[in-house]
């Protein structure tokens, strides 16, 4: 049965190396069909949640030590990624990882690698990611490497949607773009959001545009949540203003 809570990470302990603890008790939820924001500054912990949450520490030789994961119903702390895309839950990382030597459509395809249904399910899909990003129908046929940054970005996400997932973990997406392009990003994502209904929980430095497209956020600091709160009840919040929005 469908709960509310889409994703909850409960009191998580991470640490690389075998020595250097990075999250010292991180709980979160996503409600299922929100926008979740974890912000923070560089270095705060926002990638190493998210790389938790998708099970991508192994590959940096991180490890959660301490606290559970649960994602739509299931306990997923021990779940390699693939097993996670297979259920939905997928991260598009930091730096807008495409294959650059590929064409914008051929990065599209490598995102429907878990899936099991037929060639014309995946065309319907494609087509779908083109009318949420026209951009990427326009490119389509360019080497990604080739393309922008906010086009990269954009096949990015696109080819998450390919997995069909129910949420994606996002990270950083501002990153390196101009304001005009960082705000066509986060209407996609809101158009992804109440269309499609994928949760997403986002990891952004960029407080501002993450609390007017979140429904809820969270502050992180060395590795620990500090404050979570409604969006709009963070970006009224006095600390908020002066430390991460820059007004007041
Ligand atoms: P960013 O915006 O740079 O992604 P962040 O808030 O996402 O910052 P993390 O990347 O999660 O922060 O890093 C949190 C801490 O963990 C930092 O102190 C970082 O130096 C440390 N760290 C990250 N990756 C590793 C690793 N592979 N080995 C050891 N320490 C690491």
């Amino acid at each position: 049965a469908a709960t509310e809570t889409i994703l909850s990470v409960n009191n998580i302990e991470v640490i690389y190396d075998h020595v250097i603890l990075v999250l010292k008790g991180v709980s979160l939820t996503v409600p299922r069909g929100g926008i979740v924001a974890l912000l923070g500054a560089n270095g705060a912990g926002k990638t190493t949640t998210l790389k938790a949450v998708s099970n991508l520490l192994r590959a940096e030789r991180g490890e959660v030590t301490k606290g559970s994961i649960e994602f739509d119903g299931e306990r997923v702390d021990r779940m390699t990624p693939n097993e996670l895309v297979r259920r939905g839950c997928i991260q598009v990382m930091e730096g807008r990882h495409c294959f650059g030597h590929l064409t914008i459509e051929e990065n599209l395809l490598t995102g429907a690698f878990t899936r099991r249904d037929g060639t014309a399910a995946i065309r319907r899909d494609m087509e779908m990611v083109y009318d949420y990003f026209p951009r990427l129908r326009q490119r389509r046929s360019s080497m990604s490497g080739y393309t922008s940054g906010g086009e990269q970005q954009m096949c990015a996400i696109g080819r998450a949607l390919m997995s069909r997932p129910k949420m994606i973990l996002l990270d950083e997406p501002s990153m390196g773009l101009a304001p005009q392009v960082v705000e066509e990003i986060f209407e996609i994502v809101k158009d992804l959001n109440a269309k499609e209904g994928v949760s997403f929980l986002l990891a952004e430095q960029n407080t501002n545009i993450a609390l007017r497209y979140a429904t809820y956020g969270y502050i992180m600091e060395t590795g620990r949540i500090v404050m979570d709160g409604d969006a709009a009840s963070l970006r009224e919040n006095e600390d908020v203003k002066e430390f991460y929005l820059g007004i007041g």
